[in-house]
């Protein structure tokens, strides 16, 4: 075997580290535990069969751009579409970052940022949110002004914690920061504290947004960008010819079509949360974290104990191993109410020593 030479920095890079298997419950990546609407459903496979399969996508992209960008009042030229906000974020690092640049972004926050600044070359500077996970926006400027950095990075509501960073706090660093501002939005839908009305006074603000979390479209990894057209213009460089599918493309606009099919599912996951909020504060032990998304962050002295049990029966739910201060962190989706009252009963069974 020939001795293969890999990129300098690739060996020891982190793979995406969810460990995934055929759960009974599967509440460990944020999902939407409920397939397709039926009516959106019916659309999309009436819509495949005028798919010109031997074709390169052009005017599905563009059709999708057009509908997101005149849902906010913007143009076709202020929306990127991408494989996901995966992309949309990767080719930010690549964009702004490289080799003695340096990207700001909170901790503990997305965990992808920390992996997309060294993938491009870029150096990650982490800023601790608070002790209770709120932002801290006076110490996120000053980082980013220290380190002369070339993009911040916030992500709002913020995954794992479930917080929402007040809009004043958002604008706070638009205002006081002088690089590329990105706000990762992958959970607005369930809060709809957005801060794409502040991109109007704040040219050098983006928005990054994904079809996979409320819109139950992990499968076909659509996400976008809404920034000025020259950001959207610089960053388009960066994504390969044709990088959106026609298949992924045109789901995603009959999602967004119908987006109105989403509210009610939308809102029992809002119902959910607080009621497994509310159930969760009556487990000894148990810290919760006021959330504004999906999914809410606990924190248990036992939570690795817990987990192997979950996992034992069969019920997937995101921990966090040694991350940075998400020690005894279990992150839980909100799935379907039936699935919510089992994982529960079991973390509440555990704790209160009713399992051999
Ligand atoms: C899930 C998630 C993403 C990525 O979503 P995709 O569009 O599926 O790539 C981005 N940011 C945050 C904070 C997320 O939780």
């Amino acid at each position: 075997m020939i001795k293969l030479k890999y990129r300098t920095g690739l060996k020891d890079m982190p793979s995406y580290d969810v460990v995934e298997r055929d759960w009974n419950i599967k509440v460990n990546a944020n999902e939407s535990n409920l397939n397709m609407p039926p009516m959106v459903e019916e659309r999309l496979m009436a819509r495949l069969s005028s798919v010109a399969f031997n074709r390169y996508p052009n005017e599905q992209v563009d059709t999708l751009a057009e509908q997101i960008a005149a849902n906010f009042n913007l143009g076709k030229e202020n929306v990127l579409i991408a494989n996901g906000s995966s992309e949309i974020l990767e080719k930010l690092f690549f964009a702004f970052g490289g080799r003695g640049r340096k990207i700001v972004y909170p901790q503990p926050s997305f965990s992808m940022y920390k992996i997309y600044a060294k993938f491009s070359a870029s150096t990650g500077v982490p800023v601790d949110l608070k002790d209770d996970y709120t932002f801290d926006p006076v110490a996120f400027v000053d980082a980013v002004k220290e380190n002369k950095a070339t993009l911040a990075v916030i992500c709002s509501p913020n995954n794992p914690t479930g917080t929402k960073i007040p809009l004043a706090d958002i604008e706070y660093v638009a205002k006081n920061i002088d690089c590329a501002f990105a706000v990762d939005e992958a959970y607005v839908e369930f809060d709809g504290g957005t801060a794409v009305g502040l991109m109007r006074d704040y040219p050098h603000m983006m928005i990054a947004r994904t079809f996979s979390k409320a819109y139950g479209l992990a499968s076909a990894r659509v996400g976008y960008l809404l920034a000025d057209k020259k950001i959207i213009e610089m960053v388009g460089k960066a994504c390969m010819p044709y990088h959106v599918n026609v298949l992924s493309a045109i789901t995603a606009d009959i999602v967004y079509q119908m987006r109105d099919e989403y509210v009610p599912r939308i809102q029992m996951s809002i119902a959910e949360r607080k009621r497994m909020s509310e159930l969760l504060k009556q487990i000894d032990g148990m810290e919760i974290y006021p959330s504004v998304t999906n999914f809410i962050l606990v924190k248990h002295p036992q939570a690795v104990e817990i987990n192997k049990y979950l996992e034992s029966l069969g019920i997937g739910v995101r921990s966090f191993g040694n991350a940075p201060r998400l020690e005894n962190c279990l992150r839980i989706s909100m799935g379907t109410r039936e699935e919510n009252d089992t994982w529960y009963k079991a973390i509440k069974d555990f704790v209160e020593g009713n399992v051999q």
